[in-house]
């Protein structure tokens, strides 16, 4: 007999990564009968921030979409590629409204239930787990858990490790100085030279748009840095200096290649960031988190082992893209030059998503040819940390 405070599942976290798994559940039929518990602590801090990601045509967060686009640029110190994402679009939303829009849904569901409280650690016991908040315990088969285990910060530094780090503004303008249609992918004509820093423009309007300067480095900045970066750029390619700034947002993320799957347990699954869901060379997950979610799932079906593992030959292009950018940290801009230049648009996004054929990896790694990967992959053969 089940208690009013044992479940099927857990899910610590109702995050990026706890929400897409909790949506996925809801919607899959095998699951019906589950009952499923989401544990969040209660935070007085409001945010919200944008989450961006690129898939073919139609998606499942179409409605909720801030924009998409079928278009945008790169910019290199002397170059301008035009990017054709009439393929794999790129869109964008708000964790608002991705958060509402899920919730609104899971409480339709009486197998769902919400509980605000702080978890303070997960016991394995037999079969079962102990879930032991700050009000409650709580008792599930098995747990999925996007609380880090390790001290990650700490982790970064025996493998190959670094971690993007970014500011960025909503503004608005009096005139209409954005192309609405139109977004920058990666931006490097103002940046610190000596580290792989750029800026992405997403236009949610004519007069709208996010505005971000981000690094792919060891170590944050002030936050006035990312600001004076900004500042400039609105003014040399947008000759801006009136705007209202209307949100902002901050985010650290780490790109490693620590083995976060090696966390989890017989019972306790770790999810999100925590699970190793950040595609460690650009620190995306939003895609991951929805795809994952989903492979959990047919896993459990199948009686397969839950864990996401990454697949060896993109975690080894990984670690050494990382290594690249980790050791030569001013050569960043070369490396994504080369990758975007030579390759249409939607093979490099397709290889990004991980979703590419043996050939077409051949076909990106020969293209961004140099010296610099040679090195790191014959470093990469005796190092663990780059
Ligand atoms: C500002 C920002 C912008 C980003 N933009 C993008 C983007 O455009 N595209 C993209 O793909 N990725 C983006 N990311 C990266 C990534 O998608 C996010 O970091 C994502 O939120 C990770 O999901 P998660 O579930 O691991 O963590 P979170 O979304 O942070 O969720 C973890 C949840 O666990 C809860 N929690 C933590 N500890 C406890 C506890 N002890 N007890 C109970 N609850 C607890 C927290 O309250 C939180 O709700 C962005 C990240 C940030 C910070």
């Amino acid at each position: 007999m089940q208690t009013n405070s044992q479940f099927d599942y857990i899910i610590v976290g109702a995050g990026l990564s706890g929400l897409h798994l909790s949506h996925s559940l809801s919607r899959d039929e095998y699951f019906k009968d589950y009952s499923v518990l989401i544990i969040d602590k209660k935070t007085s801090k409001k945010t919200d921030n944008y989450f961006s990601f690129w898939e073919i045509g139609k998606g499942k967060w179409d409605k909720i979409l801030k924009n998409k686009w079928l278009k945008g640029n790169f910019f290199s110190k002397k170059d301008k590629i035009e990017m054709d994402f009439s393929l794999y679009n790129y869109k964008t939303l708000s964790s608002v409204d991705f958060k509402n829009h899920v919730k609104n849904e899971l409480k339709k569901n009486k197998k769902f239930k919400f509980i605000d409280d702080l978890v303070l650690k997960t016991i394995q016991k037999d079969n079962k787990v102990i879930v032991v908040g700050e009000k409650k315990t709580y008792y599930a088969k098995h747990v999925f858990d996007s609380r880090f285990t390790v001290n990650i910060y700490k982790e970064l530094n025996k493998y190959t490790s670094l971690k993007q780090h970014f500011l960025g503004w909503v503004i608005k303008t009096n005139e209409n100085k954005f192309e609405k249609d139109s977004l920058t992918f990666m931006d490097y004509r103002i940046r610190d030279k000596s580290k792989t820093a750029f800026t992405y423009v997403l236009p949610f309007n004519d007069n709208e748009a996010l505005i971000e300067h981000t690094y792919f480095s060891k170590e944050e900045c002030l936050k006035e840095v990312y600001e004076v970066y900004i500042k400039e750029y609105l003014k040399k390619f947008y000759s801006i200096s009136n705007y209202k700034i209307i949100k902002s947002e901050y985010g650290v993320i780490p790109m490693t290649t620590y083995p976060f799957y090696k966390d989890s347990t017989k019972n306790i699954t770790k999810i999100g960031t925590a699970g190793g869901w950040v595609k460690p060379s650009t620190g995306y997950s939003f895609k991951n988190c929805e795809k994952y979610s989903k492979t959990i799932l047919e896993n459990i079906k199948k009686g397969k082992d839950i864990r996401i593992v990454p697949k060896k030959r993109y975690y080894f292009l990984d670690k050494i893209l990382l290594g690249v950018i980790s050791k030569y940290n001013y050569r960043g801009e070369n490396i994504f030059y080369r990758m975007i230049k030579r390759n249409p648009t939607k093979k490099v996004l397709k290889f990004l998503n991980e979703e590419s054929t043996f050939w077409e990896i051949s076909k990106i790694v020969i293209s961004m040819r140099s010296i610099y990967f040679v090195l790191i992959f014959f470093r990469s053969l005796f190092n663990k940390r780059l």
